[in-house]
């Protein structure tokens, strides 16, 4: 390193994609420094993915102790939910986690600084009073909810708070239909409140293929939740402890909470960008070319606050590529086509690869196969569930082009499915896989009948 610099690089957010540069890069003996002015891990661990998988955990219990009544369960009283336990147990699991962040960027060996860090510069970065002079500085500064701004905004919640509720309310209004608001949803009614899901299109879910999402939104509403779409809140107004909302095309309604799940936009406000030649997009979001490289040279970025593909798993191949450009062979490359995707709405959605309506207008001629049915749990536990399973296949290479299934374990059977995929697998592959029996998963390899 130039002696005229602190850091090689200097990483500006301890997300998954920023924890994972800074490791990377000092593993390759790179003198680097990570800040953070929040909470180590970033959204995925404090306020999205698994946090939110644990309160998905905890919404499913209801239908697994009706279930156990059909296998000669007798549950001597009704279980009822203590929110304040599972809110609680959740953080100090959080807390591990963060510790854990904590000891991976210690042992790594860059320098963390706790504080809020802005850009002064090409090569300067301001931390708690003091400025650094780095070779390369990497914002991964993720992302932030947004929510419009109406009458009465201000009393709707975004995902960021549902994680520290003081009470469950007793009627929700979660508003958006994309990957937030179905999964809160979920589990909200699955937790035991009158749940309603107000969207303003037609279709929840409206970037996935359209059978599936149809399917979620049947699974949703069976399970009880209120689906009202076409629907929009004009305004919230509060009164004692009760909010109403009144809406475009029907009667007020009255809620304990009111969650926006409407997108999230990139955090960049503030950042000191404007000290550099970096461009924002209309969005917020920073551009960045193939190697993450914004317009100034010393300046990179990934991850949510690119507005790429906002996953976690997506920021942390984002890093290894940029780490392998910076400071390794430069042979890395990421590929954003089939990335396996999971929505934890209940039914769950698993999916890679393309959607029907996707295959259609990109390929000639595909086969559609489909298989719906009862989970074999159900046989004896009663329920409403089905699992629906999807794949679709360009008849000229034969190849599996896309690769869908709604219900339970969806992410877990989807993501070798998506091995499948990368390594080009086709229909004649699927067939010749030998099934697992008895499972859902091998309605896979046993789809012989072309539906359309
Ligand atoms: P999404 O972009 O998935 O969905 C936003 C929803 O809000 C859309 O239905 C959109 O409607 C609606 N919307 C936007 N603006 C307004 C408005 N002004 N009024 C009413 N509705 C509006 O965002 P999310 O917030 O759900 O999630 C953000 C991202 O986080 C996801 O895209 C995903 O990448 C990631 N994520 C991933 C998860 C996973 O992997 N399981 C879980 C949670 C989040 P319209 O479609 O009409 O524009």
């Amino acid at each position: 390193m130039s002696e005229s610099f602190d850091y090689d690089l200097f990483v500006i957010g301890a997300g998954s994609g920023g924890v994972r540069a800074a490791r990377m890069a000092a593993s390759k003996g790179k003198k680097v420094a990570v800040a953070e002015e929040r909470y180590l891990g970033g959204t995925c661990v404090n306020v999205g993915c698994v946090p939110k998988k644990l309160f998905v955990y905890a919404s499913q219990f209801p239908e697994a102790f009706h279930a156990s009544a059909g296998f000669g369960w007798t549950i001597p009283q009704a279980p009822t939910l203590d929110w304040p336990t599972l809110r609680d147990n959740k953080t100090a699991e959080i807390e591990r986690l963060n510790g854990i962040y904590n000891s991976l960027i210690d042992n790594s060996g860059a320098d963390l600084f706790d504080g809020r860090a802005t850009i002064a510069g090409p090569h300067l970065v301001s931390v708690n009073g003091e400025t650094y002079r780095a070779r390369t500085i990497l914002v991964a500064t993720g992302g932030w909810p947004y929510i419009p701004e109406f009458p009465g905004s201000e009393h709707a919640v975004s995902s960021n708070e549902m994680f520290f509720l003081d009470q469950l309310p007793k009627t929700a209004v979660v508003v958006g239909g994309g990957y937030i608001a179905v999964e809160f949803a979920g589990i909200l009614n699955g937790l035991g409140v009158e749940t309603h899901l107000i969207y303003r299109g037609p279709h929840l879910l409206k970037s996935f293929d359209r059978e599936m999402s149809d399917k979620i939104k049947q699974g949703m509403v069976d399970k009880g939740v209120h689906i009202h779409l076409n629907t929009e809140i004009n305004t919230i107004t509060k009164t004692d402890n009760s909010l109403t909302v009144a809406l475009n095309n029907q009667a007020d309604m009255a809620a304990g909470l009111v969650l926006y799940a409407t997108g999230r936009v990139a955090n960049t406000a503030g950042l000191g960008l404007e000290t550099t030649n970096v461009v924002v997009r209309n969005n917020g979001a920073i551009a960045v070319n193939e190697h993450f490289a914004t317009a100034e040279p010393s300046i990179y970025a990934l991850g949510d606050v690119i507005d790429r593909v906002q996953l976690t798993p997506v920021a942390i191949q984002e890093a290894m590529v940029l780490v392998d450009h910076l400071f390794g062979e430069g042979l890395a490359q990421i590929d954003y086509s089939d990335i396996p995707t999971a929505v934890f709405c209940q039914p769950e959605l698993g999916t890679v690869g393309l959607s029907e309506e996707q295959a259609r207008a990109e390929y000639p001629d595909i086969a559609v196969y489909v298989s719906d049915f009862k989970p074999m749990l159900q046989t004896l536990g009663g329920g409403t569930d089905r699992i629906t399973m999807k794949l679709i296949v360009d008849t000229a290479s034969d190849r599996v082009i896309g690769c869908h299934m709604v219900g339970e374990h969806a992410a877990e059977i989807i993501q070798g499915l998506g091995i499948a995929l990368k390594a080009g697998a086709t229909k004649a592959h699927f067939d010749a896989t030998v099934g697992i029996h008895p499972s859902a998963a091998e309605e896979f390899v046993t789809l012989r009948e072309r539906a359309r």
